[in-house]
């Protein structure tokens, strides 16, 4: 047994924290309790997607949090039927169910995928295909269908009904019509697993053998949507059409919303009693996601958040040039990942001694996840940290 007096902490040690203790922030910037000032290229990870404390945001929250905060999904919410349209216009789904997280709104398509299958009479489609390397949420459900063995561990019996198959591989496209599949479901650029792009004919042709067989296209965009790669949604250049996505993250500034969105004959498998949330699309949370959705959709936000991106990406390539300790340099507008030949913490320490944070997605790549509304002279500093970094690990290395 041990006594109070022996923990460190009252809270459960999920996480290994940084040595940070975080106070305030504003814009690109974080701070400590002592004062001292980070630029900060997590985004709360890819969730303060117009930096912190963004004032449009702020202001409309601190409007409604004089008028209401809380009353459940019984009555009719201004705000929510506010962002479910806003949502549904800007992209090919019909209709929302809001929650409060991303694994929330996967465990969302989950369900529905089960009960589209069920109303359609498709009896032995028990299953739901997800990719390897792919990151779904720690619930139940999502930790079942993500499809790493690291997460699994120690959490058996799973939930039965996933099915993984290696990701960009044309061999997988043969393997998902085979009578037992509901859906398959699959981040564009998966995010924790280390950035992997989804190759474009890939996806398209896996997209077309959803179509063909009324199998559902699930995309999980909690951590590409909402402008985090260029486009409000991933799926968006690829030219397909997905009957459900999920988003989370981005969409609430840091305030914690999320939700699933799914085409008009999906969305009518989610009938009153099947599915519901207390806090789901709260009146601060729909506020908070409505103000940040109209500054992404403002007219030249993403497109010029695309601009300072280039420059990025290219000064980063400049810098794989110099070091042979980067071995590839991938992902798209601001979700972008370093693969480096040693261990990832170490450039993460070495740039937080430098005052910039950035996290990894796995043992080897450094992600490194801005602001859309970063600056291109803080892009200057980072870029510059990182040459200084990976100049000083050469060192090591050679030494
Ligand atoms: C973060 C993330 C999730 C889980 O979201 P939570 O809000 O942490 O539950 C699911 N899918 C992807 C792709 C994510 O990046």
């Amino acid at each position: 047994m041990s006594s109070k007096s022996e923990i460190s902490s009252a809270v459960m040690q999920t996480y290994n924290r940084f040595p940070i203790t975080a106070t305030k922030g504003k814009d690109s910037f974080l701070w400590d309790e002592s004062g001292k000032k980070y630029l900060d290229y997590t985004s709360g990870i890819a969730t303060c997607n117009l930096g912190h404390v963004p004032d449009n945001v702020q202001q409309a929250i601190s409007v409604q949090l004089e008028e209401l905060w809380h009353c459940s999904n019984l009555y009719h919410i201004p705000s929510q039927e506010k962002l479910a349209s806003m949502l549904t216009e800007y992209s090919c789904l019909d209709q929302v169910f809001f929650c409060n997280s991303g694994a929330e709104a996967n465990e969302a398509a989950i369900k529905i995928a089960k009960k589209y299958a069920k109303d359609k009479g498709y009896h032995d489609r028990i299953e739901i295909v997800t990719f390897e390397q792919s990151f779904h949420g720690r619930t139940g459900s999502t930790m079942a269908a993500t499809a790493q063995e690291k997460i699994h561990q120690g959490f058996t019996p799973l939930t039965k009904g996933f099915r993984y198959l290696p990701f960009n591989n044309k061999g997988s496209l043969s393997e998902i019509d085979n009578g037992k599949t509901s859906a398959v479901l699959l981040e564009v650029i998966q995010g924790e697993g280390g950035i992997h792009i989804a190759d474009k004919d890939w996806l398209k042709q896996l997209s077309a053998i959803c179509k063909d067989a009324d199998i559902l296209l699930i995309i999980d965009e909690i951590q590409t949507g909402i402008g985090r790669t260029g486009s409000l949604f991933a799926y968006e250049p690829y030219g397909i059409e997905p009957d459900v996505i999920t988003v989370a993250k981005g969409l609430g500034s840091g305030f914690p919303i999320g939700a699933m969105l799914a085409k008009q004959h999906v969305a009518a498998s989610f009938s009153p009693g099947t599915h519901g949330s207390t806090f789901g699309g709260n009146p601060i949370a729909a506020t908070a996601g409505t103000a940040t959705l109209k500054e992404i959709i403002k007219d030249g936000f993403l497109k010029n958040c695309n601009e300072v991106q280039d420059e990025l990406f290219t000064q980063l390539k400049l810098i794989k040039e110099i070091s042979p300790l980067i071995k590839d340099i991938r992902g798209k507008g601001y979700l972008i990942g370093i693969e480096v030949t040693n261990q990832a913490s170490t450039w993460i320490e070495k740039l937080r001694d430098k005052q910039i944070l950035v996290l990894p997605a796995g043992e080897k790549v450094v992600r490194i996840l801005p602001p859309l509304t970063t600056t291109k002279e803080e892009l200057q500093m980072c870029i510059q940290a990182l040459k200084e970094v990976a100049l000083e690990l050469e060192e090591v290395t050679n030494g």
